[in-house]
């Protein structure tokens, strides 16, 4: 064995008691969760991701543990260029920063590394080598026509597919013969020797899908690939065991691997981690049947998108944080002031089967989480997002600082705020009428049962009388004069008891004025518009709208 393991890996010197000694345990408190976000450098973001990676950063910091980020590189074709420092970009946007590992595309922080596989190959190499002289790995020459061959005969069997026990060809292939091959330059993988007994079962307790029961693992599976790199399940065995990972935080679809990462951290008497499978986001498509979150199909699975659509990044982390624990809602409905570092994530709080994505749900969330900020926290993120997205309207903000921080603030920082903005990206469609400059090629939304001679008479006489410095009762009560003067009921319940007796009530008085000033019949508080726009502005707005009626 010996003979073959050297032929196989001859630069390999070190044993994995070496690294063992250089990476020894770490000196942490009892309960203490190290764990890690391991993307392969795509440089893209899913809104998976953030859910994955926000659950490991929150466990580990829920213990004052270690998060780390470890750049799975062992695909090549799934490297995109500048793929590690974009991901660590998106991340830190939603304040999902790490401990220890890659830092840039090429830099590291942390003594658990390298930090990412490609830089690992010796050591994988010394934890497969090691197997080779054990006898537990073996090379295998099977070209794919083979294995495709093997996969025909075990359908029309009616047997288990993969590479296994009688199916495995060069399971026990004669030492010289193999080593002929290898000097004869014939390719081939290093497969795990696997002592499962698929009769057998192992029981696993995930953390979040509670106990699990399979099979044993008899899969000879791929350790080491041709290009002399890993697999996924060899690389997740080695490096979390040297990397001194408790809990292994990922996707639900590496579950039925489970069984071969259990024995291959068994094969080296090695304890192994907890494992925490997250379920998939899920949507309900167009058809009303659930289904996965795709990459391709929803543009709302990209963290990009919300970024466009100047969603807080607080927003989306409270709505991952209710998605990802069911009683988190509630908690934080009573300490709204609160920061979520205060809450306590809880595995057995998620879902063990798919939570829904639900986007009107987290626009919502927006909704309420915008309601409650400072106008001058929504001046600055308003400020922010138009910059990349909306060059005017920037513009517009900068030139009018103050006056736009007082637009914010109608009907703000009150204990019950108003709540329209679902995103940054939203405002300014909701108060464009408040910029002269944007307030161009309007459209009226007059109530068509007023005629414009009415429209043109309640205008008349409101600017003879609007006054800036009333008080809000004072101007209430002359703007019910008005009312009153024109024929218009001035009591909203005296009006509904004999509407017959009036041209309207004095609704219609303030939607008229809204309208000419907004152009819509809602708004926020009017009198706060009136003010901020002043007199003169109000007669310039009220004489377009007549213009506009005129040319009609
Ligand atoms: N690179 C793997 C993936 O992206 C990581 C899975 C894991 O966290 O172990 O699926």
């Amino acid at each position: 064995m010996n003979e073959l393991a050297d032929l196989i890996f001859p630069n390999i010197d070190k044993t994995v008691a070496d690294y063992e000694k250089m990476y020894p345990a770490r000196e942490l408190k009892e309960g203490t969760i190290v764990t890690r976000f391991a993307p392969s450098p795509t440089g893209f973001i899913h809104i998976g991701h953030l859910f994955s990676s926000f659950v490991a950063k929150k466990v580990a910091q829920d213990t004052d543990g270690i998060f780390y980020l470890r750049i799975e590189d062992t695909d090549q074709k799934r490297t995109v260029e500048n793929g590690i420092t974009n991901i660590i970009r998106d991340l830190k946007n939603y304040n999902i920063t790490f401990n220890e590992g890659m830092i840039s595309e090429t830099e590291e922080i942390g003594n658990y590394g390298p930090y990412i596989q490609s830089k690992r190959k010796e050591i994988y190499q010394t934890f497969a080598k090691e197997l080779l002289k054990k006898g537990l790995a073996y090379p295998c020459f099977c070209t794919e026509e083979e294995v495709n061959d093997v996969r025909e005969i075990q359908k029309r069997r009616k047997d288990r597919i993969g590479y296994y026990g009688e199916y495995a060809k060069y399971r026990n292939f004669d030492e010289q013969e193999a080593i002929k091959k290898i000097k004869n330059n014939e390719p081939y993988v290093v497969r795990f020797k696997s002592m499962g007994d698929y009769n057998k079962k192992i029981e696993i307790n995930d953390a979040i899908k509670g106990k699990l029961t399979f099979p044993e693992n008899d899969l000879d599976i791929v350790i080491i690939k041709s290009d002399g790199l890993p697999t996924y399940h060899f690389a997740h065995f080695v490096d979390d065991y040297l990397m001194h990972t408790t809990h292994i935080i990922r996707s639900d679809e590496w579950i039925s691997s489970l069984p071969i990462h259990i024995q291959l951290f068994k094969t080296f008497n090695v304890k192994p981690p907890k494992y925490a499978h997250l379920s998939p986001l899920m949507k309900i498509d167009e058809t009303g049947s659930k289904r996965k979150l795709s990459k391709r199909k929803d543009p709302e699975s990209a963290v990009s998108y919300y970024h466009e659509k100047g969603i807080p990044k607080e927003a989306v982390i409270l709505y991952i944080l209710t998605v990802a624990n069911s009683n988190f809602e509630a908690w934080y409905d009573t300490n709204k002031d609160a920061s979520i570092d205060d809450f306590k994530f809880d595995f057995k709080k998620v879902s063990s089967s798919g939570s829904l994505f639900d986007y009107d749900k987290l626009l919502n969330i927006s909704k309420n989480y915008i309601s409650r900020l400072t106008a001058k926290e929504v001046y600055d993120g308003v400020l922010e997002y138009a910059k990349e997205f909306d060059l005017e309207f920037y513009n517009l903000l900068t030139k009018y600082k103050d006056y736009s921080i007082k637009i914010f603030n109608i009907e703000r920082e009150q204990k019950k705020p108003r709540k329209d903005y679902d995103s940054y990206g939203n405002i300014k469609d909701q108060v464009f009428y408040m910029y002269d400059e944007l307030f161009s090629d309007v459209t009226y939304d007059f109530d068509e049962k007023i005629n414009k001679e009415e429209i043109k008479k309640v205008l008349d006489s409101y600017i003879e009388i609007y006054d800036e410095n009333d008080d809000k009762d004072t101007w209430f009560s002359k703007m019910q004069n008005i009312g009153d003067n024109l024929g218009y009921c001035s009591n909203i319940k005296q009006y509904k008891e004999n509407p017959d007796n009036y041209k309207g009530s004095i609704a219609d008085i303030s939607n008229i004025i809204r309208v000419a000033v907004t152009t819509s019949r809602m708004s926020p508080d009017l009198y706060e518009i009136l003010k901020l726009l002043g007199k003169d502005r109000i007669k310039d707005r009220f004489n377009k709208a007549i213009q506009k009626l005129e040319n009609k």
